[in-house]
């Protein structure tokens, strides 16, 4: 399978001109890449004004349409031609204190309005500290893909974002970014079956850079990367791009 390289944009930039210069470079350098999967996740506003690269969301609500004021649904997103989104990211759990419980209801309602979904995991400093990671992935995994099928995990992406490594600089090593994504494989298998285990892609997110990021796919065993920060820049993130195939 194909490496994902997905670019998550977050709140940035602030202005169309900027985003529409920012998505054409990219698209310019990358566009006849064909062994790796570019998706560009900007804010919502923009999905509709960049066009000739694979487009993700970074959230969806959970609801598919009504009275739910500021909020867009899968299927909106699904209906304008977006491929991806992004659910559980840290920042939303965070600042938005997002739930297991809620992104459950998220990623069901996204798989079934037809989007891939890349489902984010992953630990803070204090967890990893006492000892605690694996209880923490293991919980929002089993809690995240509760009531979804083995069939529709193909859908799905898992992300794993140890907290402390995004935007710090503090990237994960490769030796336990390869231990996270093992013990995240093994969870799969044990909720489901060897066969979704091995097919499902784990991607690492957490300030990845040119300079790092082929080690994650080569030594890491990771399917792709989550990028953020790098993705605002257009020659890091095609380097970021082209250290994947
Ligand atoms: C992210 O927000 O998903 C992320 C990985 O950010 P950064 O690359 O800036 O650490």
């Amino acid at each position: 399978m194909k490496p994902l390289i997905a670019a998550n944009w977050k709140c940035n930039p602030t202005s169309q001109k900027e985003a529409k210069t920012l998505f054409e470079g990219i698209k310019k350098r990358v566009k006849n890449i064909k062994n790796a999967e570019v998706v560009i996740c900007p804010p919502f506003v923009y999905l509709s004004i960049l066009k000739g690269l694979t487009l993700g969301a970074q959230n969806c609500y959970f609801e598919e349409k009504g009275a739910f004021t500021g909020e867009i649904s899968a299927l909106i997103l699904k209906n304008m031609g977006i491929d991806y989104v992004i659910i559980g990211h840290s920042e939303r759990r965070k600042y938005f204190k997002e739930t297991n419980e809620e992104i459950n209801k998220k990623i069901k309602r996204a798989i079934s309005a037809g989007l891939k979904v890349i489902f984010c995991v992953g630990e803070t400093s204090q967890e990893r500290d006492e000892g605690n990671k694996t209880n923490i992935i293991k919980n929002q995994l089993k809690e995240g893909l509760e009531g979804i099928s083995k069939a529709e995990t193909k859908n799905i992406t898992i992300a794993y974002e140890p907290i402390w490594a995004i935007g710090t600089g503090n990237n994960c090593s490769v030796d336990e970014t390869m231990t996270s994504i093992l013990f995240i494989k093994q969870t799969l298998n044990n909720l489901y079956n060897r066969a979704v285990a091995d097919k499902t892609r784990v991607i690492y997110g957490g300030s990845v850079k040119g300079e790092n990021s082929n080690s994650y796919i080569k030594e890491a065993g990771a399917s792709g990367l989550l990028v953020g920060g790098a993705s605002l820049k257009t020659e890091e993130f095609v380097k970021i791009v082209k250290s994947s195939i």
